[in-house]
């Protein structure tokens, strides 16, 4: 028997009532009990009488062959162990524990010692309804007795006594509770999604259509397809505060909650979602990425909704982006991918162009909402006092809103007060003492933080460099410097700021965003969270405060960035029946990028964009991978780095080429230096391969971390 707790596979005798592939066992290592996936028969190569045995099968079900399957090409793929992939599949709490148990009451073979009348009710209830089993409850109640006659029955064996599983399974979902009447080409493309479903075969579809157009309705089309042929549905999410909103959505359409799992779901929902995953008793989860992981009885359909968002990239751990392993997932499950944006990536737009995935478009907003005027405000030629960022034609429109009872959302893509803090006596920035990151100075909580690692401290008096008092000054726009701004603009209005850090839980965050949609604020203040798909009915004007801002940089993917992001966020204006109006504040109208989001011409950029980076022979049009190497010390990393460039025979041999050492995007994270290569290959050609016989060549001291990442975000 083999199984497979570390990084190779380990040999255990199979235990008493035998074994499967696929069950999940305990059994020892060393001096410890650890969990194990039974991966096949042993090949022979141990004498049975030396090896020891497996503990126990775990009561919970089985891990089916095509999660085994995709765990192992996944594992392959992202130049991960397996044993590190199969422990993101069993992430549940719980899984040595029995599963729990209630009792159950139903008709016993012993005789009372007397009767009573309520002793006779009881057995009435009991022999009318033949083998039924009860609560103790239950069966109380409907005899219209106290619970002590049915234990008093039960002591005498009049009444038998039973320990059974409880049914820890989710409401059922009807496919067909309720529905809207689909419109125009909502029909046709929900028609193809739910083909798709039909076929048991693996297919990927993008979803394409603009914020508003009822891409939800659509897909919830094919969940609901999925649903009537008993298979399993998975709904990705990018962000946990969007859950609410769509739990509703779920709960009118289907009758009932789906199921959740993300990092605001407790132990015990944790435990019960994954065991009711695998036993089928759930039919519809929605999730963060991770739930990519759970194991399936038969899962049929995954949607990975707002596919741009970059959240879907794993960015610690194992790194993998979520988008890819669905798909990947779905080709072994023989399942349906739907990828919907207004925004796709230009790796999926590519797909589509290539025929590899089907493309449906919603080219309209659903009703009477229509697209929103997107309009520059040109930086250049408006007045604007020291320390202030909204100009007079900004703050007119807003005012109009204000006076007209609608809403207005500024956005702004910076958390905290200021991203800069600044000592006016010797020039010097405040930074993170264990990153290469300004600290950045959040005002509500009366802090400097850290926005890579964390770290915190009090805003201090004195410049930590030249110790001068006093002379600290915050430089440049945070959301809550824009709040101030805002609020001393429209004393009379109300505001509200949306940043992840002023919520202390997710619910908080919701709630925020629910009395946001009912009209309790004016005035919407938010950083990259109000981009994702909230619905704000009465909000009518967008004002993007630095639309220049995502344009910095020497990252490939700057202008595709931006272009997502401006065009998301301008989709939060006029989604009902009022029409909307985005403002972009620039210093650069005829930038290409800016020009692109204003015309809103997507087929022309995306084109551009992708003849650039073919240009370039990067992704979506070749292959790369980043190697990152950190260590404590600085010289430890770029002597390795520079003998890694150097000896490259393993990836030149397949046409690939290596670039650097240089620092990483962040050069330093928690004290540790990182540099990074970045290896750019063609196509078709076997990378992962060669990345492993490159990377055997080299001894990794233990000081130091060499992380691979395929498919990098940044470069
Ligand atoms: P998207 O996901 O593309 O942003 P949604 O599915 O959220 O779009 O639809 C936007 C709004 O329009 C939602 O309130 C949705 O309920 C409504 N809607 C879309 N299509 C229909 C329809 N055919 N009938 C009724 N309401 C619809
Ligand atoms: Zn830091």
């Amino acid at each position: 028997m083999t199984t497979q707790p570390i990084d190779r596979f380990l040999d255990y005798k199979s235990p008493e009532g035998g074994c499967n592939t696929g069950d999940f066992v305990e059994v020892p290592l060393g001096p410890r009990k650890v969990l194990g996936v039974i991966w096949g028969v042993g090949e022979g190569r141990f004498d049975p009488s030396k090896i020891r045995g497996v503990s126990r099968v775990l009561d919970v079900p089985p891990m089916g062959q095509d999660m085994r399957e995709f765990l192992v090409r996944s594992a392959e793929y992202t130049l991960t162990p397996l044993s590190q992939m199969v422990r993101l599949a069993t992430r549940a709490p719980g899984l040595f524990d029995p599963p729990s148990m209630r009792k159950i009451f139903r008709m016993g073979t012993g005789t009372p010692d007397r009767m009573t009348p309520a002793r006779e009710k009881v057995l009435a209830v009991l022999e009318d309804y033949g083998d039924m089993s009860f609560t103790l409850k239950e069966l109380a109640d409907m005899a219209g007795v106290t619970s002590s006659v049915v234990k008093g029955l039960a002591k005498q064996g009049a009444v038998r006594e039973e320990d059974t599983p409880r049914d820890l399974s989710f409401p059922l979902l009807r496919h067909d509770f309720s529905g809207v009447a689909l419109e125009g080409d909502q029909n046709g493309a929900a028609l193809e999604l739910r083909e798709g479903v039909a076929a048991r075969a693996y297919s990927t579809v993008l979803l394409k259509g603009v914020t508003g157009s009822g891409k939800t309705e659509v897909y919830l089309e094919a969940v609901a397809e999925c649903l009537r042929l008993g298979r399993q549905a998975l709904v990705l999410l990018p962000e946990i505060a969007l859950t609410a909103e769509f739990l509703t959505r779920v709960e009118k359409r289907f009758g009932a909650k789906p199921a959740e799992w993300h990092s605001g779901v407790t132990m015990t929902e944790r435990r019960r979602v994954w065991r009711m995953v695998g036993a089928g008793g759930a039919e519809l989860v929605v999730g963060a990425r991770s739930a990519l992981f759970l194991p399936f009885r038969d899962l049929g359909l995954i949607v990975v909704d707002e596919e741009h968002d970059t959240s879907y990239k794993q960015e610690e751990g194992v790194l993998y982006s979520a988008r890819d392993m669905a798909v990947l997932r779905a080709t072994y499950c023989a399942a349906e991918v739907v990828l919907a944006s207004a925004t796709p990536s230009l790796e999926t737009w590519a797909n589509a162009e290539a025929g590899k995935y089907k493309r449906l478009d919603l080219s309209s907003r659903f009703g009477e909402a229509q697209l929103p005027e997107m309009r520059a405000i040109d930086m250049r030629s408006e007045k604007l006092a020291s320390n202030h960022w909204i100009s007079p034609t900004l703050k007119a429109a807003v005012q109009a809103r204000v006076d007209a009872g609608e809403q207005a959302l500024l956005f702004i893509n910076r958390r905290g007060y200021a991203p800069t803090t600044l000592c006016r006596a010797c020039g010097e920035q405040i930074g993170c003492e264990f990153c290469d990151a300004r600290m950045v100075e959040h005002r509500f909580l009366k802090r400097l933080v850290c926005h890579q690692c964390g770290e915190t401290k009090p805003m201090p008096i004195e410049c930590p460099s030249c110790k001068v008092e006093g002379k600290l000054a915050p430089v440049g726009p945070g959301v809550e410097r824009l709040a101030e701004e805002v609020t001393e603009l429209f004393p009379d209005a109300r505001v509200a700021v949306l940043s992840s850090d002023l919520f202390s839980s997710a619910r908080a965050l919701k709630e925020q965003i629910v009395s946001i949609a009912q009209g309790g604020a004016d005035i919407v203040i938010g950083t990259q969270l109000v981009a994702k798909g909230h619905n704000f009915p009465n909000l009518t004007l967008v004002g993007v405060i630095d639309a220049d801002l995502g344009l910095q940089g020497s990252d490939l993917r700057a202008a595709e960035r931006s272009f997502q992001l401006m065009r998301q966020v301008s989709g939060r204006a006029g989604r009902a029946a009022k029409k909307g109006t985005a403002l972009l504040q620039t210093f650069q109208p005829e930038h290409p990028v800016i020009r692109a989001i204003l015309s809103g011409e997507e087929e022309q950029f995306w084109r551009a964009e992708a003849a650039e980076r073919m240009e370039a022979g990067v992704p979506p049009y070749g292959r790369m991978a980043g190697i990152v190497l950190s260590s404590i010390d600085v010289q430890e990393v770029f002597d390795l780095g520079g003998e890694m460039a150097r000896l490259d025979g393993p990836l030149r041999a397949i046409g690939a080429q290596v670039f650097g050492p240089a620092p990483a995007p962040i050069a330093r994270v928690r004290g540790r230096h990182r540099v990074r290569l970045l290896v750019k290959a063609p196509k078709n050609v076997p990378l992962q391969k060669a990345l492993t016989k490159w990377i055997a060549q080299f001894k990794i001291p233990n000081t130091l971390r060499l992380s691979v990442d395929i498919d990098p975000q940044n470069f």
